[in-house]
């Protein structure tokens, strides 16, 4: 049975009533309801980490390659990420490299602007936002079992996140979520880790068929790297469009 959860007061994500109104007494500030519709999507601008059932999710949803949907980082070693050799397709430069990496939402470099963000009309809307990583699920709220602790460091929001009973509900159910997909994550690398190959393929294929085996998820339809051009031609020559090459 999971530990009992609970998500932890901040004055910038004040608990409120059905209506809005603050209830407690932590707030300088007055409660919005639903700020994220008008909010140009600051916590979207913020390394976002991905789990294996993250990424499976997400790639699954939007049906494009793990390594066009995502971004492999290498970091110094901790508890998510994966023992992984250098490999040219994703890593910049053998400077830095530290033989660690994880999964992050890729980002562009000088503003930091999630590359799923995009504008309708004036307004900034993730593109994926079904699919979204439970990194992005859970902004702003910072939470608290027994044995564990987790949320933002910071709260990005321009005005305060009225939790309303609502909204309580909802985030707790994305972490709940959140923790389960990271404890299944967690075990997965740590099997991984202590293996002898440390290729990027072989990474994706053994930690994507094991996290989702464990969740029993599917992983069809999945692929490690692709190109539409690529994928079109080989279509259109299966089916007569083009003739086979000389
Ligand atoms: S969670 Fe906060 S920072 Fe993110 S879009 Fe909503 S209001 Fe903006
Ligand atoms: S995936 Fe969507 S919600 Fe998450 S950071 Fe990117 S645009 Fe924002």
């Amino acid at each position: 049975m999971s530990e009992p959860l609970r998500l932890t007061p901040h004055p910038l994500t004040p608990r409120c009533d059905e209506n809005g109104a603050p209830q407690t007494k932590i707030a300088p500030y007055k409660p919005v309801v639903e700020p994220c519709r008008a909010c140009p999507g600051h916590c979207c601008h913020l390394r976002v980490k991905v789990s294996l059932l993250d990424a499976i999710e997400l790639c699954r949803t939007i049906d494009v390659p793990l390594l066009a949907a995502l971004r492999v980082r290498t970091v110094k070693p901790h508890e998510h990420s994966f023992r992984v050799e250098r490999d040219p397709r994703v890593i910049e430069s053998v400077d830095g490299w530290t033989g660690h990496a994880e999964l992050e939402l890729p980002r562009d470099e000088d503003s930091g602007r999630c590359h799923y963000l995009t504008d309708v009309g004036g307004f900034q809307r993730c593109a994926v936002y079904g699919a979204r990583p439970t990194g992005c699920r859970t902004y702003p709220v910072g939470w608290t079992t027994e044995t564990q602790r987790g949320g933002p460091g910071a709260v990005a929001c321009p005005v305060p996140y009225a939790l309303r009973p609502q909204d309580e509900r909802r985030f707790l159910e994305h972490v709940q979520l959140a923790i389960d997909r990271w404890a299944i994550h967690d075990a997965v690398v740590a099997a991984w880790n202590e293996r002898d190959a440390h290729g990027l393929d072989d990474f994706f294929a053994f930690a994507i068929d094991a996290a989702a085996e464990r969740a029993g998820e599917s992983t069809a339809r999945l692929e490690v790297e692709g190109d539409a051009e690529r994928e079109l031609y080989a279509q259109q020559i299966a089916s007569g469009v083009l003739p086979p090459p000389a």
